[in-house]
């Protein structure tokens, strides 16, 4: 591999089963990549010849060809360089084996049979591509006509909606080479923390509600043969390897795909012998991340869901009277069990429900807007949206609001998350 330093255009060419890496530097840059000649694909999207494909600042991306291929970069890259050594003919194996589970699908349903095609959860640790591989697995599966549902559990990226929600997207076209997989409709869930530890008990019940509403979706509809794909959070130690075992059962998954961790793969085998379990490599190209870079990627996604990429959208700030808001929390201080009553467990207190008075601690904080029309329907309703706390009028009982739709904001019930967001906009 050869390594480039900083550039303004550049041409490269690729042998088959190649790739070419690179990250985007800075803040407020982009990078336009065009394909010359040959064919290539960005993670399972292929790419039309001669067209300019934007990527924005902080995106890490990698170009791979079948078959060969010139590219051509404008703008500054960090760490551009082409590598041979790529695991994509495994991932591409993992898709045909897939998709022999979705043809079979297909003649169960032709029978009138009631079945349905794989539900694929990926596995890992951080940074180890899980998220990327689930989009090369979806983008294959709509190259092959197929609309796979692909359900996100990561609440600490939050690829669906924002950082600390859970979501699912039925994936109708490749995602867009810059920009990811298009939104429309997502059905998203709120749990408000950025890990599950926060509260396990909430994050389990959320994933159980989740796996329910994609069975419904599923059940009866020609599209059920395309299956499902999961992606899960990096926890994979003690609760969070708990809670993976815990989607699996939830969702009924026939596939886990365990990405890098040959001890999660062994353990995984032995606990749930009946589920098929692969073990495939990490991408060498994937980009661990600093903590600074998950604050920043998470801030990033926050106003990608306000602004979009390049502020293609317009939020709203508007005041709203504190009267107007009925917000509650999830979740109540845990007590040591000495001081909880007789009849009250640990669960309990995890999915309490406490009013919040409006006031100074909810500046930068975001709210979702919960669908539930009662208080007792809060845990388990999708959200509409979020909102966010730009500022706080306390002597005047006003709270200042970003939101993506112009006002008045509906009367509807709002639940504080830990999530916080500063507009910088
Ligand atoms: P995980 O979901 O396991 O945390 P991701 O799939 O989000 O990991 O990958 C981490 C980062 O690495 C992402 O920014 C992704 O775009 C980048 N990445 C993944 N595969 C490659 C690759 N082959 N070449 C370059 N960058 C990659």
């Amino acid at each position: 591999m050869t390594i480039q330093g900083k550039m303004t255009e550049k041409e490269f060419k690729l042998e088959p089963d190649c790739e070419l890496r690179f990250e985007v530097e800075g803040k407020k840059e982009t990078v336009d990549l065009k394909l010359l000649s040959g064919k290539a694909e960005v993670f399972g999207t292929e790419l039309a010849p001669d067209k300019p494909y934007t990527f924005f600042s902080g995106a890490k991306a990698a170009v791979y060809t079948w078959h060969g291929c010139t590219l051509k970069l404008t703008g500054n890259t960090e760490g551009t360089y082409i590598a041979k050594e790529t695991p994509m003919v495994m991932y591409l194996n993992t898709h045909a084996c897939l998709e022999r589970l979705r043809k079979h699908a297909d003649e169960g349903l032709n029978r009138g049979e009631d079945t349905r095609g794989p539900v694929t959860m990926i596995v890992g640790p951080g940074d180890v591509g899980k998220s990327t591989l689930c989009r090369i697995l979806l983008n294959y599966a709509v190259r092959m006509g197929r609309r796979p549902i692909f359900v996100d559990l990561d609440v600490g990226q939050g690829s669906i909606a924002i950082p600390g929600t859970i979501g699912a997207i039925l994936v109708e076209r490749a995602a867009s080479v810059g920009e990811g997989f298009s939104q429309e409709a997502p059905l998203v869930y709120n749990f408000g923390h950025l890990v599950p530890l926060a509260n396990l008990t909430f994050y389990n019940i959320l994933v159980s509600r989740m796996a329910a509403t994609v069975q419904d979706k599923m059940v009866g509809n020609r599209k059920a043969a395309s299956g499902v794909i999961i992606n899960t959070c990096g926890w994979v130690k003690d609760e969070g390897y708990k809670s993976l075992t815990h989607v699996a059962q939830a969702f009924e998954v026939d596939v886990i795909i365990v990405l890098d961790q040959e001890r999660l793969y062994n353990e995984l085998v032995r606990d749930i012998p009946f589920i098929k379990i692969v073990f495939l490599p990490k991408s060498g190209g994937v980009v661990e991340r600093t903590p600074p870079m998950r604050i920043s990627a998470r801030d990033d996604r926050i106003r990608e869901y306000y602004y979009g990429l390049h502020t293609k959208y317009h939020p709203h700030s508007f005041e709203v009277k504190m009267s107007h808001l009925t917000i509650y929390k999830i979740g109540a201080p845990a007590l040591p069990d000495s001081c909880m009553p007789a009849d009250m467990k640990v669960d309990d207190h995890m999915t309490k429900l406490v009013p919040v008075e409006p006031g100074v601690k909810l500046k930068h904080h975001m709210l979702a807007v919960s669908l539930a029309t009662e208080p007792k329907d809060l845990l388990t309703s999708n959200v509409a949206g979020f909102i966010c706390v730009l500022d706080v009028d306390d002597e005047n009982k006003m709270v200042k609001v970003l939101s993506p739709q112009p006002k008045p904001l509906p009367k509807t019930i709002l639940i504080l998350t830990e999530i916080q967001f500063m507009d910088s906009n």
